[in-house]
């Protein structure tokens, strides 16, 4: 396997241990050194709780990576560990579903004021706002990555700006409801990001994303260093505690906490536990590509609503 070198430029050279966004007390200790992708790096454990990976990645490493076939697929790139996706777009039924789920978990926020003006941060493919769309709703994206951009336009044509979302023109209070789904732990200048959300959500609108949790995680203690949340580029891992210090920092209020329970299929599952072996098998069966419901991960849905 060859290595891929990734230029010292593509890493926040002012993110180190001497910086800590959330608790501005870093003390940071070793949680694992991670050797089994391309490139060697660590991920730290904060006193206050939260995990982050050093070297930091920048804007360059985010331009680069979310543009590369190692996101897309790993089947194209016959690489033998997953960096983004087995096969990104091959995944599109798993993700209407669970939008379709997500919408009708949130109607009480979706369903009362019709219609809203709606962001999703992130929406790779668009089926959110695709869904959203179909039911009234103003629904915008912004997302790094062009071909997501270019995608979702033809397939569903909504519309998405391609760039950060911190680093856009958007007005203030110009959003009534902003969201973001496994995008969060991507996020390298979480403090700008935060403030950025702070300001472009109006008050009393709400703030919905999910998280891997942390907390009792199982799984995660299981696997070590080999759990999915454990690769590149992941910036920061979260328990519900340190997510709650965040909305508090950044002026929301949680107003709920619950299961985030997605469609995937088994060759999606297989592949986060890294049980590549048994991928033939599942094909065999033709079983690989059945979508079910699941509580995965784990993963947690929060509403937070700006103070
Ligand atoms: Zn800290």
């Amino acid at each position: 396997m060859s290595k891929t070198t990734i230029p010292s430029e593509y890493y926040d050279h002012n993110d180190s241990d001497n910086v800590c966004f959330l608790c501005g007390d870093p003390k940071y200790t070793l949680k694992y050194h991670v050797d089994h992708f391309d490139f060697p790096f660590d991920f730290k454990k904060c006193q206050c709780g939260i995990e982050k990976q050093t070297p930091m990645p920048n804007e360059k490493f985010f331009a680069w990576f979310f543009n590369s076939e190692v996101f897309y697929s790993a089947k194209d790139t016959k690489k033998d560990h997953i960096w983004g996706f087995y096969d990104y777009f091959k995944d599109e039924p798993s993700r209407i579903a669970t939008s379709k789920r997500r919408y009708k978990k949130l109607s009480h926020i979706f369903e009362k004021n019709k219609p809203l003006n709606i962001m999703k941060v992130g929406p790779s493919t668009g089926t959110f706002l695709h869904v959203a769309q179909e039911n009234e709703h103003n629904a915008i994206g912004c997302d790094v990555s062009s071909e997501f951009v270019n995608w979702a336009k033809e397939k569903y044509n909504v519309h998405i700006d391609n760039g950060r979302f911190e680093k856009m023109k958007y007005d203030d209070g110009q959003f009534d409801v902003l969201m973001l789904f496994n995008v969060i732990e991507n996020i390298p200048n979480q403090d700008e990001f935060f403030k950025s959300v702070n300001l472009r959500v109006k008050k009393g609108g709400h703030f919905i994303f999910n998280f891997v949790d942390e907390t009792n995680n199982w799984i995660s203690k299981l696997q070590k260093v080999k759990y999915f949340m454990y690769r590149p580029p992941i910036c920061y891992i979260y328990t519900f505690k340190v997510v709650e210090m965040i909305m508090a920092k950044y002026g929301f209020k949680i107003v709920s906490n619950a299961r985030d329970v997605r469609y995937m299929h088994l060759e999606k599952i297989l592949t986060l536990l890294s049980w590549n072996w048994a991928l033939p098998i599942i094909r065999a069966l033709k079983i690989d590509t059945i979508n079910f419901p699941i509580y995965a991960y784990p993963s947690r849905i929060i509403v937070a609503q700006k103070m």
